[in-house]
């Protein structure tokens, strides 16, 4: 049915009682639960149907509450909350209701029923009621603002890791609060290996927001009847971590999105910043696609290029394109509900991969050229560092900066020690001055403090 908003006379006339409760009454109830739901109210006057009679139904998430001639008997104590009306698009506002109402009427089949309720039931009830007697929540709010059309998209938020962090709070913070958030179940993580929590899920309950863990998204049909459940509009994804199967990308009827940090078609995959730093890029990105079952290969919605620091290393850069992508986020969801959204489709002769960074990547070769080094070093810091070998020990080089001029020595040698600033090594061509460390079981120092503690000499060979 047509919802009527604001502006039609029907809204601000007093409905009529029904004096029978027949078959077309029914039917209405019918095409009004329908309707409502259709519109993700939580209730719906027939007024608002142009139908003006004494017919409300509702549904506060306990199930479909019909009533015909509704009245209430008893209210009592005080609440002050946000609501908004299926009559009254894009705006919300501020009204002080009772607390908790009595209320009797008739059901479906002409029986007198007694209903009781507080908070959100007596919110909406009083709200339904006020329009039988032609009378808006506008009409009482203490204030009414204007509400961004995508605020009413029911987002599920899927991801995982630090980088997804930014992205969900940035949904929550411009309204978009997503219905759940599917995180990655908690397994082993940091230096003791304890099981922790994604950063993902810290950060959903932190924002008070409903957490999924599934152990699989594929053949997990429990997962997909809880997915349904929630009647997302949209799925957004930001490194969850797992390919999604067609069955899921197939429930939000308004489609699914994925934040990638990088300009694809380039670097598809896991590790999108770790090489786009290990190869010394000097420009990256963001891109919002429609997601599709091959990983990172939708159509493009929007796409933003980044220039990245030479000195900038992985953290830096994640957190700047985080913040971007979540930008790009609102403006993709505010493009879905107005005009409409871009697709281009990928060119397929420029894709290129970027997968997970392995054990052999993680240590320093030092038989390579200076910048490679400085470049795998910027991919790998903060965490969890990429290291090399002294004395037998571990090592782990944090920060580090390719210098010029032609030092004599032979890869990995220690070829000068600067007092205050670090140690200078020898790399293929080249040499490498090295800032920041963290020895074994040590905290991360500059490495002028590391040469405080040992006698590091030049001739001192690293790798
Ligand atoms: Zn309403």
């Amino acid at each position: 049915m047509e919802i009527l908003t604001v502006g039609h006379p029907v809204l601000r006339k007093k409905a009529k009682p029904v004096r029978h409760i027949n078959q077309s009454v029914r039917d209405l109830l019918d095409r009004m639960l329908r309707t409502m739901y259709a519109a993700d109210g939580v209730g719906l006057a027939a007024p608002q149907v142009g139908v003006s009679k004494r017919i409300i139904v509702l549904d506060v998430g306990e199930g479909p509450v019909e009533l015909v001639n509704p009245e209430i008997t008893h209210a009592e104590g005080e609440q002050v909350g946000t609501e908004g009306c299926l009559s009254v698009p894009g705006k919300a506002g501020e009204v002080r209701r009772a607390k908790t109402v009595r209320v009797t009427g008739l059901d479906r089949n002409g029986h007198r029923v007694w209903l009781e309720g507080n908070d959100l039931f007596a919110r909406a009830m009083q709200h339904e009621i006020d329009h039988l007697d032609g009378i808006l929540y506008t009409d009482r709010a203490e204030r009414v603002w204007d509400v961004p059309p995508e605020t009413a998209l029911r987002i599920v938020f899927m991801g995982t890791p630090e980088f997804a962090v930014p992205i969900l709070e940035g949904l929550v913070a411009a309204g978009c609060e997503p219905v759940a958030v599917v995180t990655q179940p908690e397994k082993p993580r940091g230096r003791g290996l304890e099981p922790r929590p994604s950063p993902v899920k810290v950060a959903a309950l932190a924002c008070g927001l409903k957490v999924l863990e599934p152990e699989r998204v594929r053949d997990n049909p429990g997962f997909l009847e809880e997915l349904r459940g929630l009647r997302p509009h949209v799925i957004v994804t930001a490194a969850y971590g797992r390919i999604l199967p067609k069955e899921v990308l197939d429930l939000p009827r308004l489609g699914c999105f994925n934040v990638h940090p990088s300009l694809l078609p380039r670097y598809r995959g896991a590790a999108p910043i770790h090489r786009a730093l290990m190869n010394g890029d000097a420009v990256t990105g963001v891109t919002i696609v429609h997601m599709s079952e091959e990983m990172d290969a939708g159509d493009i919605v929007l796409q933003q290029e980044v220039a990245i620091d030479p000195d900038e290393d992985r953290g830096a850069l994640e957190a700047r394109l985080a913040a971007i992508g979540a930008e790009l986020m609102l403006r993709t969801l505010r493009l879905l509900v107005t005009e409409g959204l871009p697709r281009r489709p990928q060119d397929p002769r420029l894709v290129t991969y970027a997968p997970r960074v392995g054990r052999e990547e993680e240590r320093i070769d030092w038989d390579r050229p200076a910048q490679e080094v400085v470049n795998r070093i910027r991919a790998r810091s903060p965490r969890p560092g990429a290291h090399t070998v002294i004395d037998g020990a571990p090592l782990k080089i944090l920060q580090a900066a390719a210098i010029a001029g032609l030092l004599a020595g032979q890869p990995g040698e220690v070829v000068e020690v600067r007092p205050g600033e670090g140690f200078v090594v020898a790399a293929r061509d080249g040499a490498v001055l090295v800032r920041t460390v963290q020895p074994a079981g040590g905290r991360v120092m500059p490495a002028a403090a590391y040469l405080n503690g040992r006698r590091l000499a030049v001739g001192a060979l690293l790798g």
